[in-house]
Parts: structure tokens; C-alpha cells; sequence
């Protein structure tokens, strides 16, 4: 059992398996945080790992195989400090009437064994898609979804609802009105009904407002990794699980808003509960499932 306490990154070169550009937002927080220098592992397809477009299915979750492209990365560059970040999009979790983008953010130091994982769920996300004809006006769609500064991704409609994109072109990374023309007419010709699906381009590249947000997130990993835990010393300190059951502010039923906060060490296993940070100790009435049912 290797010693944990004051493990030290201070001065090493950390790998960071990424095709799509985000040293521009990692690179800057480690450096000035923890004084680690990103290398780019260049060269190395983290789209074995799995795709956002969907042309590989990812073999494991998301929070897994943001892991296992760290660990390629380090394979690839020959360091013993690894980084690498992942999203994914969907439906919000608490409102899922919403859209909402969740990243997460791995480093992995080789020498101790330890992981340190940061995750952000982004409630401002441009992810969506539509089904198009090459006539259709998309300027209100393209205005809310970003373009042309946020990239698009275009294939041709299936009829029965698929979206693998064995058959037919995939046109990623469509950055100006004239390639969008080109991508809906080459695709809307290949499609079985003439109609051509448009998503929204994830890739961190083709997409400020993700960029922005592996950004914030950085700060935060940077915060724990630089966190010793209370009791054992080691680096990653930091929030943990929620603890749901604030209580009903009429009736002190529990809810399912947030209680506490529970910080905790992955190492050591010690653990803190700690209360809400906006000082909240009842829930409002309306979210309580025996006062609003
Ligand atoms: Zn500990
Ligand atoms: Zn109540």
C-alpha cells in the first residue's frame, strides 16, 4: 500500500487524450493550479472508446470510459499522469422537459493508483436535433442551436426511425451556411423519404458552450485534486452524493430537494456531511409530495 499522503504532481507532465481541442480550456487550470504541464496524445483515436454521432456504440459508461481513454492516453505518450473529459446530453435529470449536458472530467495518477474524478452538469447546452427538408427555413433552429459558431452534424432520414449511419454519408462539423447547403442536399439525395436529420455537432471543437464548460470544470478538478482528505491526507477531496430529504417547510415531510451535502475521500473512505450552501433548511411546500401531491 503505497502512501498517499502529500502525494505530489507538482512539476510532472500529465497526458491528456483528447482530438478535439480541449488543451484550449485543460491546459491553463493544471498549469496554474497544480503547476502540470498537459501533453497532448496526439495521433490516438479516443473515438474507440465510442462516439458522440453514434457510429460506435461507447462500451461502457460515461464516467468508465472517460477512465479508460486517460489510461490509452498514457499508454500513447508513455506518462504516468493521465487526464481525460466526457460528456453526455440528454434529457435534465430533476426537469426532464429540459436538455441539460453532464461532463465529466478524469485524472489518473499511475505512481499511487489514484483516480480523481470531477463531474458538471450543465444546465446551458445547445443539444438538440431536427428533421429536415433541404427547403425547410431553419434560420430560427440554427439561431437557437448556435450556428454557425457551434458546429452541426448531418445524415440522411430514415423512414423507420434509425440513426446509425451504416448507409449513406455522415457529415460532421458543418461550420458555414454554404457546407450546410451542400451536407442537406448530398444527404436529403441518399435518405429513403428525402429528409435529412440535423443534430447539433458535441464535439468540443465544434461546440463553445461545451468548451466553456470543461473549462469550469477544470477549475473544479484542479480545487479537489489540490484537496487533501481531513483524515488520511490524500489528494481529491471534495463533494460527494447529495443526501435527498430537505424537509417540508408546513408539514416537515421529506422531499426529494437536497439535505445535505456529503464530501467524501475515495482512498480512505471518510466521509462529511455537510449543510446545504445556500443555508436552505425546509423545502418549499410545492415540491412536497404530501402538501402538492
Ligand atoms: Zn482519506
Ligand atoms: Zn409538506
Amino acid at each position: 500500500m503505497v502512501c498517499l499522503a502529500g502525494a505530489t504532481f507538482r512539476g510532472r507532465p500529465v497526458s491528456l487524450a483528447t482530438r478535439h481541442g480541449k488543451e484550449r480550456v485543460l491546459a491553463r487550470p493544471f498549469r496554474r493550479g497544480l503547476d502540470l504541464t498537459v501533453v497532448v496524445a496526439s495521433g490516438f483515436d479516443t473515438d474507440l472508446l465510442g462516439t458522440f454521432s453514434g457510429e460506435r456504440p461507447r462500451p461502457a459508461d460515461a464516467l468508465e470510459t472517460c477512465r479508460r481513454k486517460a489510461q490509452a492516453g498514457m499508454d500513447h505518450t508513455g506518462l504516468d499522469l493521465g487526464l481525460a473529459s466526457e460528456g453526455s446530453f440528454g434529457a435534465h435529470p430533476a426537469f426532464p422537459w429540459l436538455t441539460a449536458g453532464t461532463e465529466w472530467l478524469t485524472f489518473v495518477d499511475r505512481r499511487s493508483g489514484l483516480v480523481i474524478a470531477e463531474s458538471l452538469l450543465a444546465a446551458r447546452t445547445n443539444f438538440d436535433h431536427r428533421v429536415v427538408s433541404p427547403d425547410d427555413d431553419l434560420q430560427d433552429w440554427l439561431r437557437r442551436v448556435g450556428f454557425p459558431s457551434h458546429g452541426l452534424i448531418a445524415r440522411p432520414h430514415r423512414s423507420d426511425g434509425g440513426t446509425a449511419a451504416a448507409d449513406g454519408p455522415l457529415i460532421k462539423g458543418i461550420g458555414t451556411p454554404g457546407q450546410l447547403a451542400e451536407a442537406l442536399w448530398r444527404c436529403a439525395e441518399a435518405s429513403d423519404d428525402g429528409q435529412v436529420r440535423l443534430e447539433t455537432d458535441m464535439r468540443a471543437h465544434c461546440n463553445p458552450t461545451r468548451l466553456a464548460s470543461i473549462r469550469t470544470l477544470a477549475f473544479r478538478l484542479v480545487r479537489r485534486i489540490a484537496s487533501p482528505c481531513p483524515a488520511c491526507g490524500a489528494p481529491g477531496w471534495g463533494l460527494g452524493e447529495g443526501l435527498v430529504g430537505l424537509p417540508c417547510a408546513w408539514c416537515g415531510q421529506p422531499t426529494q430537494r437536497l439535505r445535505a451535502e456529503v464530501w467524501g475521500c475515495e482512498v480512505c473512505g471518510h466521509r462529511e456531511e455537510k449543510p446545504r450552501r445556500d443555508g436552505r433548511g425546509a423545502a418549499d411546500p410545492g415540491d412536497c409530495p404530501r402538501c402538492n401531491p
